[in-house]
């Protein structure tokens, strides 16, 4: 069956001489594995459209028995020149796309992720500050479409809900609840305990509509923590690893 979809290119991967294998998540079928005969050609049909991060309009021969749909056509509908000219641009929607394809499973359509992966790589090549709080919101909302929603806004434990006055300046996070302690639950709990501004930020993060999202400065350290957070999260509850550490490098540069 030939089909039409809108689909964002999360990795691309020489195949024999020319072709190449490419794995989309598309608006209608979700994560799917096409070959694009011919791709490596430089006369080719496809041009520069197979890159990751690419957000294009494909149309491939679908057959359900097949793992490996034929992509006849790709074509951009809209550049996102500065992902690819900005290092740290780059390295930010590399993590997007490694996060999707690494998390999500094969042919579960989304159309809530994919809405989010779009606007988020649309947003990231728009900006010119903070461009890192973009990741924690992509991941934030990914976790919370896959079922793994970290909760805010009560206690995990005893079920209170957060104030000024239970939060006290070193927070516990109980990675297998996916949610935090109260200042009354949480006493003297070294490990996983994050500073009060990492809890506020990624609250704050959560609640953000994509258009201010960057607006907040978070200060180095805080994203650090962030990352650990999030890391040990993401570690605990899928099977793939997911390394963030090319973030490492984006640290450095700033
Ligand atoms: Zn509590």
């Amino acid at each position: 069956m030939l089909s039409k979809t809108e689909a964002v290119v999360l990795k691309a991967m020489k195949y024999r001489e020319t072709s190449k294998i490419v794995t989309l998540y598309t608006r209608k079928f979700g994560k799917i594995n096409v070959i694009a005969k011919g791709a490596m050609l430089t006369t080719s049909k496809f041009g520069a459209s197979l890159e990751p991060m690419s957000y294009i309009l494909a149309v491939l021969y679908k057959k359900e028995t097949r793992e490996l749909q034929f992509l006849s056509q790709a074509d951009v509908i809209k550049p996102f020149l500065n992902l690819y000219s900005d290092y740290n641009k780059m390295t930010l929607g590399l993590s997007i796309c490694e996060l999707v394809y690494k998390l999500i499973k094969f042919e579960e359509g989304n159309q809530n992720i994919f809405k989010l992966l779009v606007d988020t790589l649309d947003k990231l090549n728009e900006v010119r500050k903070n461009e890192i709080n973009l990741l924690w919101f992509f991941i934030i909302h990914l976790l919370e479409e896959s079922g793994f929603k970290i909760n805010f806004n009560s206690c995990v434990l005893c079920g209170e809900k957060f104030t000024e006055k239970n939060l006290a300046q070193k927070i516990f996070f109980v990675v297998d609840k996916g949610g935090f302690l109260c200042s009354k639950c949480g006493f003297d709990k070294g490990e996983n305990s994050y500073s009060i501004a990492t809890f506020k930020s990624l609250a704050w993060l959560e609640r953000a509509k994509i258009e201010s999202v960057t607006n907040l400065k978070i200060q180095s350290n805080i994203n650090s923590e962030m990352q650990n957070l999030l890391s040990d999260y993401i570690k605990a509850h899928f099977d793939e690893p997911v390394n963030l550490k090319s973030l490492e490098i984006y640290y450095k540069l700033k």
